[in-house]
């Protein structure tokens, strides 16, 4: 038997996804830098399953199919740099080079250019969906030639969710179009979950509502126009108990929350691209002040916050508080996505923003049933600049804002941080704003570096001397 796919990576992702592509019927070799995780995935892999362990690079390629199809599963930057100068002095013109990690989208392109010189096709797969999401169906999003794409296609689209609609995975463009929009839902994912991460905060310690209370607001909640796969993780965390102490498990769990990279990356980008993206950009910092606990304690006792009441009325104040987190979280699909149409304007990669809607539907972290709207907005105007944009999407954030509105003011006056939804109502409300006043910040720049400024009532650019006697 040889493989029909060959994986390299057995991580949680890797070993998943193999056990995925075997499923469906085709045969996979798998390879791993330390032999002892091969080992222990083999040993608990059933007699008959179609998947071939193997120990060198060498045994990996020859227990493959002769035109070599590879999905690298390992760890983004370094790594795959490494993976692919061992693997390019064995692979010959044809072969197709797969790489599903969270690499940048800028590496993707410059490894894809790489290869294509000495003739290997190269994939930069976007996946989606953790571990579970990589066993029973993860989304895909495909990025590179599209010659190279139709050659896995059939695998891809059988390995991934499966909607009504067809299957998650799509070739959505050249280069780094794949993980380009990997990089966006993650961006997303982050401000989802620092939404529901605040409005936790607020129900807990504004209100003073007990765990249990909070678990079943957010039961409720997964059943509303907020439903989506994080909603459901959120009840689901909420609802668990140390097996030690029988307390509730996030009340164990330090308050310092890890990334690796994509979330910055997503910053980085729609800051070279002039792309105004506040509320991932603060769901980004929010994480990093997370990690600076020991500063955190001792500005506890030196910066006093207010000695304010709640004031909000339980009930209303509670449904007040999903209309704000539902506002916040279509603001973060609109600035997630007006990145990922203008980093697609420039670097041409054409991707059709109602097809990534209609991937993210299924199998991914940032799946909501929110995103069907979305879809739609996209399908009547695939060049929306902004989703605020859309007739429909923005009469609903006009009818949410009163209450979005309330939860900010009463949140600020108990001193309680809510960055997410902070940033998205002053997005909102700079957005729908005919006049900013950057007018005074372009007469200071003026005054003190003579920048010069445009006027609203003449054509050109002008300079006051300010300084006259
Ligand atoms: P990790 O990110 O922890 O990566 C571990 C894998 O990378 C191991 O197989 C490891 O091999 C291999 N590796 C690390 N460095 C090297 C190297 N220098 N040379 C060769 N192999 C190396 O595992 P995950 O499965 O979580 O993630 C794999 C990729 O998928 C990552 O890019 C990740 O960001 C991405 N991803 C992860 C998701 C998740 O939910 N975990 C979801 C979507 C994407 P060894 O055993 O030898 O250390």
């Amino acid at each position: 038997m040889k493989g029909q796919i060959g994986l390299i990576g057995l991580g949680t992702m890797g070993e998943n996804l193999a056990l995925n592509i075997e499923s469906k019927g085709f045969p996979v070799t798998v390879y791993n830098r330390t032999a002892e995780r091969t080992r222990r995935f083999a040993e608990r892999l059933n007699r008959a399953a179609q998947i071939i362990p193997t120990y060198s690079v060498d045994e990996f390629l020859d227990s493959l199919e002769a035109s070599h199809r590879i999905l690298m599963m390992v760890r983004a930057g370094q790594a795959v740099d490494e993976v692919l100068s061992v693997l390019t002095r064995r692979l010959s013109p044809g072969d197709i080079v797969m790489d599903g990690g969270n690499s940048f989208f800028r590496d993707t392109e410059r490894r894809m250019q790489n290869m294509a010189k000495v003739g290997i096709h190269y994939l930069g797969v976007g996946i989606s969906g953790g571990a579970e999401g990589a066993l029973k169906g993860p989304c895909l999003m495909v990025g590179g030639p599209e010659d190279a794409y139709s050659l896995v296609e059939s695998t891809l689209t059988k390995i991934a969710a499966q909607l009504e609609d067809g299957p998650c995975c799509s070739h959505l463009g050249p280069g780094g179009a794949g993980h380009l929009t990997k990089m966006v839902h993650n961006g997303i994912e982050y401000a989802f979950l620092q939404l529901i991460a605040e409005s936790y905060d607020i129900l807990r310690y504004g209100l003073g509502f007990g765990i249990e209370r909070v678990q079943r607001i957010f039961e409720r909640w997964k059943n509303s126009e907020l439903s989506s796969y994080l909603m459901d993780v959120a009840a689901a965390v909420l609802g668990e108990s140390d097996s030690d102490t029988g307390r509730p498990l996030v009340d164990l769990i330090l308050d310092k929350a890890g990334q690796k990279g994509t979330g910055k990356w997503f910053s980085q980008t729609a800051m070279d691209l002039g792309v105004p993206t506040p509320t991932i950009d603060a769901s980004v910092s929010a994480r990093y002040i997370s990690a600076h606990r020991d500063e955190r304690l001792k500005a506890k006792t030196l910066l006093h916050i207010p000695q304010g009441e709640f004031t909000g009325g339980d009930e209303n104040f509670v449904d007040a508080l999903q209309d704000a987190v539902y506002s916040s979280v279509i603001i973060s699909y609109a600035q997630g996505l007006a990145l990922l149409k203008s980093a697609s304007d420039e670097y041409q990669y054409k991707i059709s923003l109602a097809e990534v809607c209609r991937i993210w539907g299924g199998g991914c972290i940032i799946r909501a049933k929110l995103l069907d709207q979305i879809r739609s907005a996209y399908v009547n105007n695939a060049d929306l600049p902004n989703l605020l944009l859309d007739a429909s999407v923005g009469s609903l954030l006009v009818n949410l804002q009163q209450n979005w509105r309330k939860v900010v003011v009463e949140a600020k006056s108990l001193g309680l941080p809510c960055p997410a939804i902070n940033a998205s109502l002053d997005y909102f409300d700079s957005y729908r704003r005919d006049r900013l006043p950057a007018n005074v910040i372009q007469a200071m720049r003026d005054y003190f570096g003579a920048h010069g400024y445009e006027r609203v009532d003449k054509e050109g650019r002008f300079h006051t001397e300010w300084l006259r006697d």
